[in-house]
């Protein structure tokens, strides 16, 4: 084909034609990347999908950027969209970890490198690089700050505590839930800690699609069945915005007040909202999750990738897909209350001090 039928049939396909053509074989720069984002429901994928798009537009890459609404279906459907419209990598974070075989087969016979962005997608050899934060740890961060911020490890107690994890069909859910449970599992088993609905296993606490609403009316079901006596003193809660349900569900029962102070709540991905809520003295810690950071890895895996180099990888163990161990490079989250959000936020340029008013 000529350069003109050539750009005909790219600018077809939606596709911006200059630069990255099959001409310029060895070099993809130029070339459009595939970016992947699972739901514009929560502020943390905006801004991701925002931050991956600049930092491979500063690498000199096009983008092309799909947020599938927490719909596994459609998210198949966006990425076999974006390998028809000819892109050299793809950038995907997964709604369900499972669903994505056959697309990424897909992705693998035309050449297309994969990097899973995040959460890792499962039961595939073709994922090249996985770029995420420790999870685990993320986990332990929140079991610890309940314990802290309870006493525990002093020899307060008994304390009550209910537990909400993510969604099930994410591979974060049991990292972030087995970390936690490392660190308060011991106060249950001497019972200074007690789960007053008998919730306890990963499998009764999941939130389909991390929900806000779901969760509210699991936290209002539990303080109807549970709690006709006694107080919640803590809640297990993996993401910020599973927080605002759980905190909406016990302020309509009374919590809030001087004589029924709201529990201690954890959160996860210091998202607006919810750092607002910490400075206000409702939800008490979110996870701060660099994203800025977790971007410039993934796009970083991306131009490694399509130029015959080797990304920078600090982790070869821990995360087994289930057909491959998936190199990967893990950064660190950081546990924010209201005692260090100005060091770590503001002072750190997450956010303005103004945006936190
Ligand atoms: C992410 C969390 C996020 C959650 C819900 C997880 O996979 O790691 O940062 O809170 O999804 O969006």
């Amino acid at each position: 084909a000529g350069a003109a039928s050539l750009a005909l049939t790219l600018s077809a396909c939606g596709q911006n034609s200059d630069g990255g053509s099959k001409e310029d074989k060895g070099s993809a720069k130029g070339g459009t990347i595939g970016i992947a984002m699972p739901t514009k429901s929560s502020e943390r994928w905006i801004t991701d999908g925002a931050n991956v798009v600049k930092d491979l537009e500063a690498k000199g890459y096009k983008t092309k950027l799909v947020f599938g609404e927490d719909d596994p279906d459609q998210q198949v459907s966006q990425i076999e969209n974006l390998i028809t419209q000819g892109v050299k990598a793809l950038i995907v974070a997964a709604i369900d970890n499972k669903s994505l075989n056959n697309v990424l087969q897909q992705a693998a016979d035309a050449k297309i490198p994969v990097i899973s962005y995040d959460r890792l997608i499962l039961g595939t050899k073709n994922v090249d690089y996985y770029a995420s934060f420790d999870n685990e740890k993320v986990g332990r961060l929140q079991g610890q700050y309940i314990v802290d911020k309870l006493g525990l490890a002093s020899g307060k107690g008994p304390f009550n505590i209910e537990l909400f994890a993510g969604s099930n069909d994410d591979n974060n859910t049991k990292y972030f839930f087995n970390g936690a449970m490392s660190v308060l599992q011991p106060y249950i088993d001497k019972k200074k800690l007690v789960v007053k609905s008998g919730q306890t296993k990963l499998t009764q606490v999941t939130t389909l699609r991390w929900d806000p609403a779901t969760a509210q009316k699991r936290m209002e079901d539990n303080l109807t069945s549970s709690y006709t006596s006694g107080r919640v003193d803590a809640v297990l809660s993996p993401y910020d915005g599973i927080s605002i349900g759980i905190i909406a569900a016990l302020k309509s029962d009374g919590y809030g007040s001087k004589a029924k102070p709201l529990p201690v709540i954890t959160g996860q991905d210091a998202e607006l909202a919810s750092v607002k809520s910490i400075i206000a003295g409702q939800q008490s810690m979110t996870i701060y999750k660099d994203l800025r950071k977790l971007a410039q890895v993934a796009t970083d895996m991306v131009d490694a990738s399509l130029n015959g180099k080797k990304p920078e990888i600090n982790d070869t163990k821990s995360y087994d897909n289930g057909t491959k161990v998936v190199p990967a490079y893990l950064l660190q989250p950081v546990s924010v209350d209201k005692t260090n959000y100005e060091k770590e936020l503001v002072q750190g340029g997450y956010y303005t001090a103004d945006q936190l008013k």
